[in-house]
């Protein structure tokens, strides 16, 4: 009779307090929160760990200390920018509030995930969500790619850009359909490779630096970077998808061609590559449900100036995680409950991501407006250059506020 056992068994409903859906940043301190608060934590990863991801892995000092990252996870200091803008692409160097890192993102976001289990978490790799289960105007769990249903009080969608969460639960509607608008007029496409290169050379080219190069046959709306790291370099371009009237590897042949990048590739090697959307306009809002809570790329936590996320979603999971665990502790999974984590992330990082977007809006917004394209075309040059030394002067405002 082991048949009808095994079936009975198979057809068991685990049931967990919160879901965590994805372990980048956002997913894996949310789910450390919620662990560290009491809640009984799963999160679900659809890549093997450690993963990949495309990204520049310019991380701001605030979570290199408010996580205590350790040193061997950090590939290197930066401590200033460079531009080269057009006509002459010379080198503009400017110094950065603060400290940055640039870190592999394999890495880094696997460090953050075991800390997450080591307060408690579950992890489950290697599988994806599929669907989420609703009840009564209440998300009450997920199903997962090999079929099985999965129970919990609150699900904390974490799961990217392209979020299967929020766009099953109707969320995409509520942000994009219902303005008249679509997911992709949100979204900037980014390619990039990786580059070997001996490190004396990294630290005779690059120094302290990293680099941003802006022209309209580089990046129509957006720019390039050259982000070095310890024996490598990130490389890469990006720009909002629809301004784009060339294929996007085809941006980044002609950028890593063009002789303001050649000059400090020169010798590198190309290792791997991939390309990938970014949010870019917003955060959206509602971030929450009945039983759900959004947090990341996937609720479009980035900023619209630099493309910089990994901060705003580290912020963000962290109040989703602390929000799911008080949730659980009153047994409230009501939206009017969950909606303390929109106060929570208004708090931390709306006012930031707010000010970006409103910069954003009077440089760059306004100079595509103009429709002379010659005009256009360079003013955006400058404007990009004002809108991130603006951002800068922001950073150094708000961190000096702050201590
Ligand atoms: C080219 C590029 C360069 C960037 N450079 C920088 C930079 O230099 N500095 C910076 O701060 N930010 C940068 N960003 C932005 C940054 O990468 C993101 O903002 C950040 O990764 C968001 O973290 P997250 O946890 O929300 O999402 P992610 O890091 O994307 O993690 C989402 C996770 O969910 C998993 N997942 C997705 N769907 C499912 C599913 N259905 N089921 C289970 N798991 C799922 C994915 O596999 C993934 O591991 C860059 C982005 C791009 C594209």
């Amino acid at each position: 009779m082991w048949v009808s056992e095994n079936y009975v068994v198979s057809r068991m409903v685990k049931k967990y307090d919160v879901i965590v859906v994805g372990a980048g940043p956002a997913g894996s301190t949310a789910a450390m929160k919620a662990a560290e608060g009491g809640g009984e934590t799963l999160i679900i990863e659809k890549c093997k760990l450690p993963r990949f991801k495309l990204c520049g892995g310019n991380v701001a000092n605030w979570v290199v200390l408010k996580l205590n990252i350790p040193e061997g996870v950090l590939d290197r200091k930066y401590t200033s920018i460079t531009f080269c803008t057009p006509p002459r692409y010379e080198k503009q160097n400017f110094p950065v509030p603060g400290v940055y890192w640039g870190v592999y993102r394999d890495r880094f976001d696997y460090h953050i995930t075991k800390m997450a289990t080591r307060a408690g978490a579950e992890l489950k790799e290697g599988v994806y969500v599929k669907d989420v289960i609703k009840e009564g105007g209440s998300v009450k769990g997920v199903i997962t790619s090999d079929g099985e249903e999965l129970r919990a009080d609150v699900v904390i969608a974490c799961d990217g850009v392209y979020s299967t969460i929020a766009k099953r639960c109707g969320l995409w509607d509520k942000w994009f359909k219902e303005r008249g608008e679509t997911w992709k007029d949100y979204q900037g496409f980014c390619m990039g490779v990786e580059m070997k290169m001996d490190n004396e050379i990294i630290e005779e080219r690059f120094g302290d630096s990293y680099v941003i190069f802006t022209g309209k046959d580089i990046s129509p709306l957006g720019y390039g970077w050259i982000f070095p790291k310890d024996g490598m370099l990130t490389v890469g371009v990006g720009s909002a998808a629809g301004m784009m009237d060339k294929k996007p590897a085809e941006y980044l042949d002609f950028f890593m061609k063009h002789p303001a990048a050649a000059q400090f590739l020169e010798g590198a090697k190309v290792v791997t590559g991939r390309g990938a959307f970014i949010p870019y306009k917003r955060a959206y809002t509602p971030s929450y449900l009945a039983g759900l809570l959004v947090a990341g790329d996937a609720a479009g936590m980035v900023s619209p100036i630099t493309g910089e996320g990994i901060f705003f979603s580290v912020r963000a999971g962290m109040d989703a995680g602390s929000t799911a665990a008080e949730a659980v502790q009153s047994g409230d999974f009501s939206a009017k409950f969950l909606s303390r984590y929109e106060e929570r992330w208004m708090r931390s990082i709306g006012q930031n991501l707010k000010f970006q977007s409103q910069v954003f809006e009077e440089t760059l917004g306004k100079i595509l407006k103009i429709e002379n394209e010659p005009i256009r075309r360079e003013q955006y040059e400058k404007g990009v250059i004002e809108a991130f030394l603006k951002y800068i002067a922001f950073v150094a405002e708000y961190s000096s506020k702050k201590s």
